[in-house]
C-alpha cells in the first residue's frame, strides 16, 4: 500500500480546519484565555499541511518547507502557552515566537542549497520540547484537574514521544532509509498528527464544558465572597451526613458564629473592609476545622460549622481554637489594623436525637447568651451541655 502524500496533506489540512472550526464555534462566549491560545494553535496547524503539499509540487518550492516547519513549532508551542494560560500563567511572546522563527529561518542561514529535509531536527526538537511542556502543564494544572486535562496530557506526551523517535531515527538512519520512511516518514507523521488533532480538538471542547460546569457548580454551592459553602449546600450536606449517622453511632456538634459589632465595622470603615473581614474570618476558621467538618457562611456575618463525631468536649476545644483564630485575623484600614472577634453558640447531640433544625435552634440560643455575656466567647447549650467545658456551660 502506498499513500499519496499530497492528498494526505490536504486531508490533514481539511480535518484540522474542521476540528478548529468546531472548537472555535464551541468556545465562543467562553472567556477562558487558554481557549483563545488553543484556537490560534489550530490556525497555525492548518497551514503547514498546505505548505508541505505545495512544496512537494516542484523542486523550486522546497524553500517552503522550513516555513512549514516553523509553523508546526508555533502550533506546538501554542498548546503549551494555552495550557499555561489555563493555570493563569503568562508566557512571554518571545518564548513561543522565538523557537518558531528559529526553526523557519535557521535552515536558510545554514544550508545552501536547501533540501527537502532541511531543518528537520529543529522542527522535531521544537515539537518534542513544546508538546512535552504542554503535557506536563496539563497534567498538573493550577486548580482542579479535569478528566480532559489527563486526556490532553497523554495525547500531547504521545506526540512528543513520537517526534522524539522520529528525530532519533532521522539521525541514526537518515531520511532516505526505508526503516525511517516506513515508521517515521511524512506519511506516518501526518497520520499521527491527524489523530492527535482530532483527539485534542474533542478533548479541548470537552474540557471547556467541564470547566464551565465546574464554575456553575461552584457558583451554586459556594459563597461568592468567602469561598466557603453557602447555606443551601451546607444544609444539604449536613442533612445527608446526619441521615447516614445512624450507621456510625456517633454524635454531632454545631458551632454557630456571629461576628461581633460587625455593623460598627461597616459603618466606621466601609463595606469593602467589612467584606475583607468576612473573607479573612472564613479562611481562618476553615483552617481550624478537620476534613470531615462542614463549614458555611450561613448568612450576612454568620457562619456555621457542623462537626461530625465531635463530643461536647471536643466541640468546646474547637470553639476555643476558632475564637483564637478569629482574634488572629488582621485587616489593615486607613485608621490602622483592625482585629475582629466573634461569638459562638455551640450545640451538641447524640446520635439518637440529631436534627439539624433543633441543633441550630439550640446553638442560636447559646449564641445569644454569648453575646449577652460580653461577646468574643463561646457558650454551649442543649442536650449534652452539662458535658461541655465549664466555661461553655449554661450560665
Ligand atoms: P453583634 O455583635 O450583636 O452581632 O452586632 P452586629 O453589629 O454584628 O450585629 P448585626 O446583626 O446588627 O449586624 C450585622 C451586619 O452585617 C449588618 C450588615 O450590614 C452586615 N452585613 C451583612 N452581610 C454583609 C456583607 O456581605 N458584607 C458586609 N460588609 N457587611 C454585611
Ligand atoms: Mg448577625
Ligand atoms: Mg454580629
Amino acid at each position: 500500500m502506498s499513500l499519496d502524500l499530497t492528498t494526505l496533506y490536504l486531508v490533514s489540512a481539511m480535518v484540522t480546519g474542521m476540528s478548529g472550526l468546531l472548537f472555535l464555534l464551541d468556545m465562543r462566549g467562553r472567556p477562558d484565555p487558554a481557549l483563545r491560545w488553543w484556537g490560534l494553535a489550530f490556525l497555525f496547524a492548518i497551514t503547514p499541511a498546505v505548505i508541505y503539499a505545495l512544496a512537494g509540487q516542484a523542486p523550486e518550492f522546497v524553500v517552503l518547507n522550513p516555513i512549514g516547519n516553523g509553523l508546526v513549532v508555533a502550533g506546538s508551542s501554542l498548546l503549551w502557552v494555552g495550557a499555561r494560560a489555563f493555570s493563569h500563567k503568562r508566557t512571554p511572546v518571545v518564548a513561543w515566537v522565538g523557537p518558531a522563527v528559529l526553526a523557519a529561518a535557521l535552515p536558510f542561514a545554514l544550508e545552501q542549497p536547501l533540501v527537502t529535509w532541511s531543518g528537520f531536527p529543529l522542527l522535531a526538537g521544537g515539537v518534542v520540547v513544546f508538546n512535552m511542556l504542554a503535557a506536563l502543564e496539563c497534567w498538573r494544572p493550577v486548580g482542579p484537574r479535569m478528566r480532559n486535562h489527563v486526556v490532553l496530557a497523554v495525547a500531547w506526551a504521545g506526540g512528543s514521544v513520537f517526534y522524539l523517535f522520529r528525530l532519533v531515527a532521522f539521525v541514526a538512519f537518515g531520511p532516505d532509509d526505508p526503516r525511517f520512511a516506513l515508521a517515521f516518514g511524512s506519511e506516518a507523521a501526518t497520520i499521527c498528527v491527524l489523530l492527535l488533532i482530532v483527539i485534542s480538538s474533542f478533548s479541548m471542547v470537552a474540557l471547556g464544558k467541564e470547566v464551565s460546569e465546574a464554575a456553575l457548580k461552584q457558583a451554586a454551592t459556594r459563597d461568592g465572597l468567602t469561598g466557603v459553602l453557602n447555606r443551601s449546600e451546607f444544609t444539604r450536606l449536613a442533612e445527608r451526613e446526619i441521615r447516614d449517622a445512624g450507621e456510625r453511632d456517633e454524635g454531632y456538634a454545631l458551632l454557630l458564629l456571629d461576628l461581633d459589632h460587625f455593623k460598627r465595622i461597616n459603618d466606621t470603615h466601609g463595606h469593602a473592609i467589612g467584606d475583607e473581614v468576612l473573607a479573612g474570618v472564613a479562611t481562618a476558621v476553615s483552617r481550624c476545622l478537620g476534613p470531615r467538618d462542614l463549614f458555611c457562611r450561613y448568612g450576612g456575618e454568620e457562619f456555621a460549622a457542623l462537626l461530625p463525631g465531635a463530643t461536647p468536649d471536643v466541640a468546646g476545644v474547637v470553639a476555643e481554637r476558632v475564637l483564637r483564630a478569629v482574634r488572629g485575623v488582621m485587616v489593615w484600614t486607613p485608621a490602622g489594623p483592625l482585629r475582629p472577634t466573634t461569638s459562638i453558640g455551640i450545640s451538641a447531640a447524640n446520635v439518637e436525637s440529631i436534627d439539624l433544625g433543633a441543633l441550630m435552634r439550640v446553638a442560636d440560643i447559646a449564641l445569644y447568651r454569648a453575646k449577652r455575656g460580653g461577646r468574643d466567647r463561646a457558650e454551649g447549650g442543649g442536650e449534652g451541655a452539662e458535658a461541655l467545658p465549664k466555661t461553655l456551660q449554661n450560665a
